[in-house]
């Protein structure tokens, strides 16, 4: 095979859509997402029963952050101002000031905190808030310190669409575990009381490296068939047809995908049947990894770039490159990618262009109906030349 001749990908700079200090852009798009942020919260302080999660409620405590909330809704009412101040931003200073005042007069931050009924199903709006200001403060803070393309931008294209996977991914967190945990009792059969046990006498840390090997077999193998089942391959397509890497972007998935996913890596848990400890580990870990290994970073993992999956090595899996087509499988580490024959990892590249080599709609119902769009296509009657 003649030699593949990787290059550099270009991403000229952007100044339309840069954040720049002094233009009133930053206070105008800080103001709006201060104010719909707390609007949700004061939301979620409102119905806890039908708009927080059950398990995540147990995990911090609404008390608390009503403070943190006080200095959200007041920091978008400053930021407002200083728009209005700055001028070129003004509309947007204007609708921050209004999510906020809204939220003001639906009780604000002093809404009362009681026992919550636990309802089955309910949208995690907590969940997203949560998880946005956390994503924010960790991925965005590194893609600036330590971007692989500097002149990439926040507001990249088709950012709007990846959010609002972000946003649907977040809210609905119970149906998930609801699906889920429906899904494993199938494999009750399978569990096996003493090999429970012995696992959970074994230290947390080993118990917590066993569940990254056994998760990441089953998310080896369901991710490359949804690659090399021809049915299949339009569902994940939606995920592959990100052209911009970041740390939304691994978002952007089909329900049908994001399901399954969550429900296939819960029967390894379930059957390993691992002490809480070690669990609570894999799941905060599987989470930042799933989001880090999309980033627009060079943050530079040494050797261990060779055992667990970074970003240069999920960038590749993204590529639309012909060699790095159908590779790079894994979810935590590239041991099953090596094993099965499945790795691209050319040393110091990294790839000149991501997405699908079919485009996709760039539309989230289009994207969702892609699926039954390929299916049509391929059942119409072939159209013969006149
Ligand atoms: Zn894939
Ligand atoms: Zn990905």
């Amino acid at each position: 095979m003649p030699e593949y001749h990787y290059q550099e990908r270009q991403v000229p700079q952007d100044e339309t859509s840069e954040f720049r200090i002094g233009e009133g852009k930053i206070s105008g798009y800080a103001s709006v997402l201060l104010g719909g942020l707390s609007l949700l919260a004061v939301l979620a302080y409102l119905f806890p029963a039908y708009l927080t999660t059950t398990e995540l409620r147990q995990l911090y405590d609404a008390e608390y952050l009503q403070k943190i909330l006080k200095y959200g809704m007041y920091f978008s009412l400053f930021f407002g101002v200083v728009t209005f101040y700055l001028k070129k931003f003004r509309r947007m200073g204007f609708l921050g000031v209004m999510l906020t005042g809204i939220a003001f007069l639906l009780g604000g931050y002093s809404i009362p905190v009681g026992p919550v009924e636990a309802k089955r199903l309910s949208l995690g709006v907590d969940w997203l808030i949560l998880a946005f200001l956390g994503s924010v403060a960790i991925f965005v803070t590194l893609e600036k310190l330590i971007p692989k393309y500097k002149n990439q931008v926040i507001l990249r294209k088709e950012w709007g669409l990846d959010l609002f996977y972000f946003c649907f991914n977040h809210l609905a967190i119970s149906a998930i575990l609801i699906y889920a945990n429906y899904h494993v009792t199938h494999f009750d059969w399978a569990i096996s009381e003493t090999v429970q046990a012995s696992i959970r006498s074994i230290p947390t840390l080993l118990q917590f490296a066993l569940i990254i090997i056994c998760a990441d077999f089953v998310l080896y193998w369901e991710h490359r068939l949804y690659h090399e089942i021809k049915f299949l391959w339009p569902i994940h397509a939606v995920h592959h047809s990100v052209e911009t890497m970041d740390w939304l972007a691994g978002s952007r998935g089909h329900f049908i995908q994001t399901f399954s996913e969550r429900a296939m890596v819960m029967v390894p848990l379930y059957l390993l049947g691992v002490g809480e400890a070690a669990l609570n580990l894999y799941v905060a870990f599987a989470a930042l990894q799933a989001v880090l290994i999309h980033c627009n970073t060079k943050l530079p993992f040494g050797p261990l770039k060779y055992i667990f999956v970074t970003p240069r090595f999920h960038h590749w899996h993204h590529s639309s490159e012909k060699p790095a087509i159908d590779t790079n499988y894994s979810a935590h580490l590239l041991l099953f990618d090596w094993l099965f024959g499945t790795l691209h990892f050319p040393k110091d590249h990294w790839p000149a262009t991501y997405g699908t080599t079919r485009k996709l709609p760039q539309t989230y119902l289009g994207q969702t109906l892609y699926p039954i769009t390929v299916f049509r296509r391929q059942q119409e009657p072939e159209k013969r030349e006149p």
